[in-house]
C-alpha cells in the first residue's frame, strides 16, 4: 500500500478540508453500494477510508507525518479491523463531512435509501428452468442534481432555528419535559431555502429503471433475491436501500410440485390397466415413454428418477412420480356394452364369489 497522501492523492501539505474533500470524491467513487462484486473497488474504499482515519484526525497525521505507519503502530493505532467496520462508521464520517463547522450540533447524516419489495409472478416452467427477466421498477433514486441533499447546487440547507439542528424539540407538559419531533424542520435539523429545481427539496426522483433478473433453474414460491443497492436512493449521499425480490410460482395444469419432486395424474382406461401398456407422458423435460404393467391399479406409482426438478444448489434433480388413475369406461356402444356383459360372465365364472372380496365384505356387514 502506497503512503496516505498517495492514496487521497494530496500534498502533505494540504489542509484539513483538501483532505475532506478528497476522501469523500473517492469514497463516493469507490463505495461498495456502487460497486457491487468489485473486490477492487472494495480495496480502494478501504485504502481511502484508511488513510481518512490517519490524515482526517490531526493527532494521528502529526504521528504519520514524523514517524511513518510504524509510529502509528507503536502508539496503538493498529488499523482498520474487517471491512465491516469500516462500513459501519461510514455513516459518522459522512456526518463529520457533511456536518457544519465551528462546534455548532450537526445535523442528520446521510441517510440509506428504504429497502424495497418488488412482487415477481413467474410461471410454473420457468421457474423449473431458469429464466432472464428484465423487469421495470420505479422507485425513488437519488436526485443526481442535488446529490440527494434537496438543496439547489451551491446552496446549503441552513440549520433549523426552531431545534438548533437537534431535530428534536423539548416541551415541558407539568412536571415532565417531552422530547418530540421538531415541527418546524420534521426531525432533520434543517431547512432547505433554496430547494433543488429537479426534486422540490426532496432529494429524491421518482424513476424507473430496467433491472435484469437472473432467475436459477429449480426456485420455488416464497424464494427471495435480495439486489444490494438497487432500491430507494439515499439522501445526502447516503447509500441506497437494497431491492428484495419475492418470487411466486403459478400452479402447473398437470404438474405439481413438492419441493424437487414432480408428481402427474396420470388416467389410463381400464383395458390399458388390465392389459399393460407402454404410453408417452409429459415430463417437465420433455415426453419420455414409460412402461405400464398389466393388471396394475388405480393409485398405483411410478418413480422416475432424475426427471423433477434441478436443485437450486446443484447435485441433480428430483423424481417424477406417476400417479396412475383407471378409468371406467362411460358413454358404452352397444357393441362394447355387449362385451363387457360376456366379459363379465367370464369373470364370474372364475372368481369363486365366496373367496372373493365383494363377499367377505358382505359377510362383515351381516
Ligand atoms: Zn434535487
Ligand atoms: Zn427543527
Amino acid at each position: 500500500m502506497s503512503g496516505y497522501y498517495e492514496i487521497l492523492g494530496v500534498s502533505s501539505s494540504a489542509s484539513a478540508d483538501e483532505i475532506k474533500k478528497a476522501y469523500r470524491k473517492l469514497a463516493m467513487k469507490y463505495h461498495p453500494d456502487r460497486n457491487r462484486d468489485d473486490a477492487a473497488a472494495e480495496e480502494k474504499f478501504k485504502e481511502a477510508s484508511e488513510a481518512y482515519e490517519i490524515l482526517g484526525d490531526l493527532e494521528k497525521r502529526k504521528i504519520y507525518d514524523r514517524y511513518g505507519k510504524e509510529g502509528l503502530r507503536s502508539s496503538g493505532y493498529s488499523g482498520p479491523g474487517s471491512p465491516e467496520d469500516i462500513f459501519s462508521s461510514f455513516g459518522d464520517i459522512f456526518g463529520d463531512l457533511f456536518g457544519f463547522g465551528g462546534g455548532q450540533r450537526k445535523p442528520q447524516g446521510p441517510a440509506k435509501g428504504a429497502d424495497l419489495r418488488y412482487d415477481l409472478t413467474i410461471t410454473f416452467m420457468e421457474a423449473v428452468h431458469g429464466i432472464e427477466k428484465e423487469v421495470e421498477i420505479s422507485r425513488p433514486d437519488t436526485c443526481w442534481t442535488c446529490e440527494g441533499s434537496g438543496s439547489r447546487p451551491g446552496h446549503k440547507p441552513e440549520i433549523c432555528s426552531t431545534c438548533q439542528g437537534r431535530g428534536q424539540v423539548i416541551r415541558s407538559q407539568g412536571f415532565f419535559q417531552v422530547s418530540t419531533t421538531c415541527p418546524q424542520c420534521k426531525g432533520s435539523g434543517e431547512i432547505i431555502k433554496d430547494p433543488c429545481n429537479d426534486c422540490n427539496g426532496n432529494g429524491l426522483i421518482e424513476s424507473k429503471k430496467k433491472i435484469s433478473l437472473k432467475i436459477p433453474a429449480g426456485v420455488d414460491s416464497g424464494a427471495r433475491m435480495r439486489l444490494s443497492g438497487e432500491g430507494e436512493g439515499g439522501r445526502k449521499n447516503g447509500p441506497p436501500g437494497d431491492l428484495y425480490i419475492f418470487i411466486y410460482v403459478e400452479a402447473h395444469e398437470y404438474f405439481e410440485r413438492d419441493g424437487n419432486n414432480i408428481y402427474l395424474q396420470l388416467p389410463i382406461s381400464m383395458t390399458q390397466a388390465a392389459l399393460g401398456c407402454k404410453p408417452e407422458i409429459p415430463t417437465i423435460h420433455g415426453e419420455k415413454s414409460l412402461k405400464i404393467p398389466a393388471a396394475t391399479q388405480t393409485g398405483e406409482k411410478f418413480v422416475l428418477k432424475n426427471e423433477g426438478v434441478p436443485s437450486l444448489r446443484g447435485g441433480g434433480r428430483g423424481e417424477m412420480i406417476v400417479i396412475v388413475k383407471v378409468m371406467t369406461p362411460s358413454n358404452l356402444t352397444h357393441k362394447q356394452k355387449e362385451l363387457l356383459t360376456e366379459f363379465q360372465k367370464l369373470e364370474n365364472e372364475k372368481v369363486d364369489n365366496k373367496e372373493g372380496f365383494f363377499q367377505k365384505i358382505f359377510n362383515i356387514a351381516s
